[in-house]
């Protein structure tokens, strides 16, 4: 077989991805019938695809480029890391200083006594650690009867077995035997589509106050902890009633119940702060971190913890890691991430320039006919689409049809915007200028205003009854 090249025809990439090329969360039937759009390279806030057009990334990758693409620093760092101690493993006795110097520097960013992490490949493998290390913590404290984990619909947590049982997609769970044991799930706390006829600072406290129901039901002496993202992302980027929050805390507290803070898309500036954690005024006793901790350069999550979670667990032998926990050229990169970030004052950027300047265009597309909800917090946003925004209706065509079709005009109109269901997501890189931002909103309205007028032209502006 000839070598494959950037160079090779469009359609023969295609073909080969086709044959081999399992891709995840795809039908790979229908994505072969058309192809699979083939990103060759990426500068700043841009893609480029092989047939050399510019895209720009509104979702930077999955969430995870905060710093933008081609970082020459972070391929460096990692050509020098691979020369010098391409692997170590960090389980006998030994460690590297990638990993020393990593630990160190999130436990000075992580607020509060958050001060020890242990490390992983990515979310999913940091919220399976979260599940055990919060069964084994309370089991070392004498109280092993703690081990139900609380979580709420609609959240992503990862994939795998542990972290999908702690998500609450009911489509993952319908494939194979999910949710594993003693994972129950509440409410989430999405006014917009859930909310009727309640007050937003009324719902927000009433869905927090399942937790408390949960908690009393399955009896405070069997519950390990409760699990969130500040802000959900792949659910749909919901921000919940600023009522919400307080009062999950104020139960976790009551209870002594182990909050776990699922920062894998709020951390690292996303929200405007180092972590969704200090936005949304909670105080976490885990923390799971992954994507932008790397920018996306190299695969690598942790689980930071309290120094009383710690203690606990340093007090006992917690069976449990992986191969590349602290992979030492992960490790670098992640660290080069983070330099930069405070060098070029990224998340200060966030804060006080580009959130802001974004925030108020975002807000203003709520004036289109198709969209009745605008939400954003830092850099990351999301629009529902609804057909009667007065009464916050959902479309009578099945959920995601409107979405997709959206999704679809914004790539032909050179933007990646994700659909969830119908709503509309954004997470851009949070290196953007007003200029890239200006150049987002413009290809997001045409988008939006050819994907009204397709659903006018297909009858599909109808409200569900
Ligand atoms: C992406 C994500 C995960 C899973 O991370 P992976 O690196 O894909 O395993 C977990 N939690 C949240 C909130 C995420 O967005």
């Amino acid at each position: 077989m000839p070598a494959i090249t950037n160079h090779m025809p469009t359609a023969e990439l295609q073909a080969l991805d086709a044959a081999h090329h399992m891709h995840p969360f795809t039908n790979n039937d229908e994505l072969a019938a058309k192809g699979a759009r083939v990103i060759t390279r990426a500068k700043g806030v841009y893609l480029t695809d092989s047939e050399g057009v510019e895209i720009l990334d509104g979702m930077a990758g999955l969430w995870c480029v905060n710093i933008g693409y081609g970082r020459e620093e972070l391929a460096d760092v990692a050509s020098r890391q691979m020369r010098e101690l391409p692997y170590y493993n960090t389980f006998f006795q030994t460690t590297h200083v990638p990993a020393i110097a990593l630990a160190a520097k999130i436990a000075e960013k992580a607020p509060g006594d958050l001060n020890h992490v242990f490390f992983a490949s990515g979310g999913s493998e940091a919220n399976d650690t979260n599940i055990r290390m919060v069964r084994a913590y309370w089991q070392a404290k004498g109280k092993p009867g703690k081990s139900i984990i609380i979580s709420r619909k609609n959240a992503y947590h990862g994939t795998s077995m542990g972290s999908a049982s702690l998500g609450g997609m009911s489509a993952m769970h319908a494939q194979g035997g999910m949710p594993i044991p003693d994972i129950h799930h509440i409410n989430q706390p999405y006014w917009w589509g859930e909310g009727g006829d309640t007050a937003p600072e009324d719902f927000g406290l009433a869905r927090a106050q399942e937790l408390e129901a949960a908690i009393l039901q399955y009896g405070e002496d069997k519950v390990a902890a409760f699990i969130a993202e500040p802000i959900q992302g792949a659910g749909g980027v919901i921000v919940p009633p600023a009522t919400y929050w307080p009062e999950i805390q104020r139960i976790c507290d009551k209870y002594e119940i182990l909050l776990i803070a699922d920062e894998v898309i709020c951390g690292f500036g996303r929200t405007g702060n180092w972590f969704g954690s200090e936005t949304m005024g909670i105080r976490p006793d885990i923390m799971t971190i992954a994507k932008g901790l790397s920018s996306g350069y190299q695969p690598i999550g942790g689980s930071i913890v309290t120094d009383e979670v710690a203690a606990v667990l340093d007090s006992i032998e917690f069976n449990h890691g992986y191969t590349y926990s602290g992979h030492p050229v992960a490790a670098a990169v992640a660290l080069e991430n983070i330099r930069i970030m405070e060098e070029e004052g990224i998340v200060e950027h966030v804060r006080d320039v580009i959130a802001p300047y974004l925030a108020e265009k975002w807000t203003a597309l709520a004036d289109h006919p198709l969209v009745g909800d605008t939400s954003i917090v830092g850099m990351m946003g999301s629009l529902a689409l609804t057909p009667d925004k007065a009464a916050r209706a959902k479309f009578a065509s099945e959920a995601g049809t409107i979405g997709y079709i959206c999704r679809e005009r914004c790539f032909a109109n050179n933007l990646v915007m994700r659909h969830v269901g119908d709503r509309m997501i954004i997470s851009p890189p949070l290196v953007m200028t007003p200029g890239e931002a200006d150049i987002l909103i413009e290809r997001a309205t045409r988008a939006l205003d050819e994907t009204y007028a397709r659903v006018k032209d297909e009858g599909l502006l109808k409200a569900a009854s």
